[in-house]
């Protein structure tokens, strides 16, 4: 039996996913590999639900999930933050293949969700696709080796950008201020993010801020897309290079 429907927006709220929820019936999986203990001491939990993604799939991308905390322990205090669920559901949109999910007002239930469709998938199809929409300009570019992890690295952009929105506010004394209106808050610093990566750009490689299609599209996708060239190029643009300046530096 399925879960109950549910639905909701996108890290930048321009448009609605939905899902079959089933968040409650979900448990830890019993497949203990290494790298799945590797990400129990992150906080990371590897859930049940993700049992039947081919391995070809879901072990690289796990791989690079443990890469992405190790590498972002160094600029921040990923420690503290509460567990991060790895999941699948149902999504009724079979073109989203992930997502990040969190609750809106406090940093609750981090989840990164797969499409339920990749249990049908094999790591070929996986790379083309994402091929596709690189050569057409709508993703940021990823090396061959890694296409294959090039969307659960932007969602972990979304993670990433929102761990690091909510340490800003308290490091600013803007926890109530947030609560009022989080979301108010949160288009605030994302924009104020994506400006200040755009300025590093400009003042070190002398050359504006470019980013994909999609990335162009709001300043949520600005971020996770810088954010997963940054992570899956060995040479990445300007623009990526900037976003790790600036991950390194003062907020
Ligand atoms: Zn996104």
């Amino acid at each position: 039996m399925g879960g109950r429907g549910s639905s909701y927006f996108n890290a930048s709220g321009n448009f609605r996913i939905n899902v079959t929820d089933t968040y409650k019936q979900d448990e830890e999986t019993k497949k203990r590999t290494r790298i799945v203990e590797k990400l129990v001491s992150r906080n990371v939990q590897v859930m049940k639900s993700t049992d039947k993604i081919p391995d070809e799939i879901l072990t690289p991308n796990l791989k690079q999930l443990d890469r992405i905390m190790s590498k972002f322990r160094q600029y921040s205090n990923y420690a503290e933050v509460e567990n991060l669920k790895v999941r699948t559901e149902k999504f009724s949109n079979p073109r989203i293949k992930a997502c990040f999910r969190c609750k809106i007002d406090s940093f609750e239930r981090p989840e990164i969700i797969f499409n339920k469709s990749y249990e049908k998938d094999n790591a070929i199809n996986v790379k083309e696709q994402v091929q596709k929409q690189i050569d057409i300009g709508y993703w940021t570019k990823s090396d061959k080796q890694n296409l294959l992890v090039h969307t659960m690295t932007h969602e972990m952009g979304h993670y990433v950008q929102r761990v690091i929105t909510q340490q800003i506010a308290e490091k600013r004394g803007e926890i109530d201020k947030r609560a009022q209106n989080p979301l108010k808050y949160d288009d605030e610093i994302a924009v104020e993010m994506r400006t200040k990566i755009k300025k590093i750009c400009k003042q070190t490689f002398k050359t504006t801020g470019g980013t994909s299609i999609y990335g162009a599209s709001d300043p949520y996708e600005f971020f996770a897309e810088t954010f997963s060239e940054m992570l899956t190029c060995d040479s990445p643009s300007n623009t990526a290079k900037s976003l790790e300046i600036y991950l390194k530096g003062e907020k």
